[in-house]
């Protein structure tokens, strides 16, 4: 049995078992204004201004067979994000990551996407003075794990493109180490990806430079050694994830400025994102990447990243009783 086989069998395992879960949460829980609610019936207020202007940020950490990955550097990015935006954080992080272990609790979710939203609240920027935009609201919302890529297209690999029609939003309008969701450029190259028969756009800074997709990083492989952008994108916590493992594997990671032109001629590609691990790319703009399959080098990648959720270095167990 290959690592991804257990891996994915294991998942299987636990969503079969969720069908004997009968708690009134078992499809996820939201936490609005103190309360706990069933996602479809969680509200927000018309006038937040995270719904009025986007001014808002966001993070997504995720439960994995029962433990938290890496949610205190989910947190922290959290944390900064609000910094950059004057955002106050509304509760602290200790509360916050209590709120989240007893909405995971009563799902009984095993696998969950977990999303934290911080809005600027009832009050517009316009108008008002830094001292009196204190009044932030904070969302949680515990899912069922969301997968970007579907387990079974993993072993084979999806279909991306270079977006031609639409650029990233510059880090001078939207700073994307922000993690935000003012998803225009994204949303965009998801259209013009399903035009072009793909599924993932690979979006440029405009300047033939690669930067990020519709909620993922990149990596290229060449000869080896891995390359990611290192300007107009979120400093992923999977990206992170994955530098920990090349590290740890003695393989060569350069963060840099990386044109456009290498994904057409490099060996191996793959996309990272909390809701759906490393994701392998076997075709490019209609061609596959190299010889089409899934490479060695992302294997590796693939392998060591699923195994640090089983990790007390990386994940932590949630005590479900
Ligand atoms: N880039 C963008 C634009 C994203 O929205 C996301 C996640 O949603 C990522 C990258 C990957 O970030 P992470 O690995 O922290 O989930």
């Amino acid at each position: 049995m290959s690592s991804m086989d257990k891996i994915f069998s294991g998942y299987r395992a636990r969503q079969a078992l969720q069908e004997r879960n009968h708690s009134p949460f078992s499809k996820g829980i939201a936490f609005v204004d103190g309360e706990f609610v069933q996602p479809n019936d969680a509200r927000i207020p018309l006038l937040d201004e995270g719904f009025m202007h986007s001014d808002l940020t966001y993070d997504v950490p995720s439960v994995w067979n029962g433990r938290f990955f890496r949610l205190d550097d989910h947190i922290e990015r959290l944390v900064t994000s609000c910094e950059k935006m004057r955002l106050r954080f509304p509760l602290s992080t200790d509360r916050v990551k209590e709120i989240l272990t007893e909405m995971v609790v009563k799902s009984g979710i095993q696998d969950a996407f977990v999303e934290l939203i911080v809005t600027r609240g009832m009050k517009s920027v316009r108008g008002n003075k830094p001292g009196d935009l204190l009044d932030s609201n904070l969302y949680l919302l515990v899912l069922p794990y969301v997968w970007v890529m579907d387990p079974q297209d993993q072993y084979t690999g999806g279909s991306a493109i270079i977006a031609r029609t639409v650029r990233r939003t510059p880090p001078g309008a939207m700073d994307p180490t922000i993690k935000n969701l003012q998803w225009g450029d994204l949303t965009r190259g998801l259209f013009e990806a399903m035009d072009r028969g793909s599924t993932y756009p690979f979006l440029t800074d405009g300047d033939t430079n690669l930067t990020e997709g519709s909620g993922f990083n990149i990596f290229l492989v060449k000869d080896g050694v891995l390359f990611t952008p290192n300007r107009g994108v979120l400093e992923g916590i999977t990206r992170k994830s994955v530098i920990d493992v090349a590290e740890n594997n003695r393989i060569e990671v350069r963060l840099e400025t990386i044109q456009v032109e290498l994904a057409y001629r490099c060996d191996e590609i793959f996309m990272c994102t909390t809701a759906g691990g490393i994701m392998p790319i076997t075709t490019l703009d209609d061609k596959p990447v190299s010889d089409g399959r899934v490479g060695p080098v992302t294997k590796v990648i693939w392998d060591a990243y699923w195994a640090m959720h089983y990790d007390p270095a990386y994940s932590r167990p949630i005590n479900y009783d």
